[in-house]
C-alpha cells in the first residue's frame, strides 16, 4: 500500500473565488503543493479520502481537475476551526477504494484489446467508465454493417481477458513523446482526444522500453498498449477474474459493455455455473417425464380406461422453469452464459408446450372413449342418463367434449366429474335435458376433491327425480 502523502495547501476555491482560509461545513476546493489523489479522468473515477492537518480531517468527496490544477473538493467536519492557505497536510486516499478500481482499469484495457481481436479493427473507443464496482466501455461497432455481436463472441472476448489474467504477465507504464507513441505497432488511443505531451503508455505483458525500441514490430499488435494515466494492477493475476456481464447498444453505431473483475466476477461465474446446472436438471426431468407420457399412451391403446391423470406430473417442471428463467433474466452472471442459458430454457419450454398439448389431445381422445363405452353400458342397463367420473385433471375442454359427444352420438344426458390432486379442486360437466347453460351444457368447479362423491350421488339423485 503506498504512503501517505505529505503536501501543503496552496489555495482554497469557493466555487466562484479564491479566499484564504475556509472554516467548517464550509463546501470548498482545495489545490495543493502536491497530491497523492487521482482526479477524474480517461474514464476512471476520482478517488476519495481525505487532508488531515493541525485543524482536523477535511473530507475529500470528489477531485477534478480545474484549470490545470486538482481540486480536492469536500468539507470539514466536527468542531468550528479554520484551515488556511500555507497549512500542511498529510494526503490520506482511500487506498482500499483504489485497489477496487485498478483491477477494473486494467481489464479495460485488456477488453479494449479483446474487442479489436475478435470484432476486428472498425472497434474505437467512444468512452469508458472505470468505478470500484464495475467497469463500463462504449465502442464503435454497428450491427448492420459490422455484423451481430453473438453469445459466441461476447465468450471469446471474455476468455481472451480471462487468459491475459491467468497468463501472468507485467502491466508497465512509462512517459514518452507523443510523436514516439504514436508509433508504436497497435497502440490504443481515444480518437480526438488531446493528450498531454510527454504522455504515459501502459503495455500489458511488454515493456514500454521495449516497445519504444522498435515500434513498428508486428508482435506488438498481439499485446494491449494504451495512452493511459489511470491507476493500473502490477500484475493482471491481481485481477483474479474477468466476467462481462451486458453487452448492448446505446446509439447509432456504439455498443457498450459492462463487466465486472475479482471477486465480483468470480460471483457472476459461480451464479451463473449454478443456473445453468438447474436448468440442466430441470431438462432431465422433462426427459424422464416424457418416458412417462410414453409409457401411459402404450398402456392407453391396451385399456380404454381408466385415464390417468399424467397431466399432473407437468405442473411442477413448467413451475420450475418458470422459475429458473426468473432468475435468470435479473442474475448478475455472464452475458454469454445467459445466452446459452436462456436458449436452454427455450427448449425446454417448447418440449413441454408439446408435451402439454399431446396430453390434451390424449385426454380429449380417452375422455371421449370412455364416456361414450359408459353411455352405451347405460344405454343397455336401461338407464336413461348417467353420472360418473374420469379423472384427467382440470381439463374442461376434454370434459366438454366428452359430454357433447354422448350427446349427439346416445342421445343421453350425462355429468362427468374429474377431480385434480395437486391442487385438490374437482371440475364437472353436463349436458343433455338435465343440463342447464349454452347449448345445454353447463360446468362447475369445486374447491375440495373430498365431497366428490358426495355431490356424485346427489347428482344421481336429483337427475333420478328429473328424469325417470
Ligand atoms: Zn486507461
Amino acid at each position: 500500500m503506498p504512503e501517505d502523502h505529505e503536501s501543503v495547501i496552496k489555495a482554497i476555491y469557493t466555487g466562484s473565488e479564491f479566499v484564504e482560509s475556509a472554516t467548517t461545513g464550509d463546501d470548498v476546493g482545495i489545490v495543493l503543493e502536491s497530491t497523492s489523489f487521482y482526479a477524474e479522468q480517461g474514464g476512471q473515477i476520482f478517488d476519495i479520502g481525505s487532508l488531515d492537518g493541525p485543524f482536523g480531517s477535511f473530507q475529500v468527496c470528489n477531485v477534478q481537475i480545474f484549470g490545470g490544477f486538482v481540486l480536492h473538493i469536500g468539507s470539514l467536519s466536527g468542531v468550528t476551526v479554520k484551515f488556511s492557505v500555507r497549512d500542511k497536510v498529510t494526503c490520506k486516499v482511500d487506498y482500499d477504494r483504489r485497489g477496487l478500481i485498478a483491477p477494473n482499469h486494467t481489464c479495460t484495457h485488456m477488453l479494449n484489446y479483446a474487442l479489436r481481436e475478435v470484432l476486428g479493427n472498425h472497434v474505437d473507443q467512444k468512452g469508458s467508465i472505470v468505478l470500484p464496482e464495475k467497469l463500463r466501455f462504449d465502442f464503435s461497432h454497428d450491427p448492420n454493417r459490422d455484423g451481430a455481436i453473438n453469445a459466441d463472441h461476447l465468450r471469446k472476448i471474455e476468455s481472451i481477458v480471462n487468459e491475459q489474467i491467468k497468463s501472468e504477465l507485467d502491466v508497465y507504464s512509462k512517459e514518452a513523446t507523443l510523436a514516439e507513441a504514436k508509433r508504436i505497432n497497435g497502440l490504443r488511443a481515444v480518437f480526438g482526444e488531446v493528450y498531454p505531451d510527454p504522455v504515459r503508455v501502459v503495455a500489458i505483458g511488454k515493456k514500454v522500453e521495449d516497445l519504444l525500441a522498435d515500434p513498428e514490430n508486428i508482435e506488438w499488435s498481439s499485446i494491449s498498449s494504451e495512452l493511459c494515466g489511470g491507476t493500473h494492477i502490477t500484475n493482471t493475476r491481481e485481477a483474479r477474474a474477468f466476467a462481462l456481464l451486458s453487452e448492448e447498444g446505446i446509439a447509432k453505431g456504439v455498443r457498450r459493455i459492462t463487466a465486472v473483475t475479482t471477486e465480483s466476477a468470480l460471483k457472476a461465474m459461480e451464479l451463473g455455473g449454478q443456473l445453468l446446472k438447474e436448468v440442466d436438471d430441470a431438462s432431465k426431468l422433462e426427459v424422464c417425464l416424457l418416458e412417462k407420457l410414453l409409457f401411459y399412451s402404450k398402456l392407453f391403446c391396451f385399456k380404454a380406461s381408466p385415464v390417468v391423470p399424467v397431466f399432473l406430473y407437468f405442473f411442477a417442471p413448467l413451475q420450475k422453469v418458470a422459475s429458473v428463467k426468473t432468475s435468470v433474466d435479473s442474475a448478475s452472471i455472464p452475458a454469454a452464459q445467459k445466452a446459452d442459458i436462456r436458449a436452454k430454457i427455450a427448449q425446454l419450454q417448447n418440449q413441454l408446450k408439446r408435451a402439454q398439448k399431446k396430453i390434451a389431445e390424449q385426454n380429449m381422445q380417452k375422455a371421449v372413449a370412455t364416456a361414450t363405452e359408459l353411455a352405451e353400458v347405460a344405454a343397455k342397463e336401461g338407464k336413461t342418463f348417467y353420472v360418473t367420473r374420469i379423472d384427467i385433471g382440470l381439463d374442461a375442454a376434454a370434459l366438454r367434449e366428452a359430454v357433447s359427444k354422448v350427446i349427439q352420438q346416445k342421445g343421453m344426458p350425462v355429468m362427468i366429474f374429474s377431480i385434480d390432486e395437486t391442487t385438490n379442486k374437482a371440475v364437472v360437466y353436463a349436458g343433455g335435458r338435465c343440463g342447464r347453460g349454452k347449448g345445454g351444457l353447463a360446468t362447475g368447479q369445486g374447491t375440495d376433491i373430498s365431497h366428490v362423491n358426495d355431490a356424485m350421488d346427489l347428482a344421481t339423485s336429483f337427475a333420478s327425480m328429473k328424469l325417470t
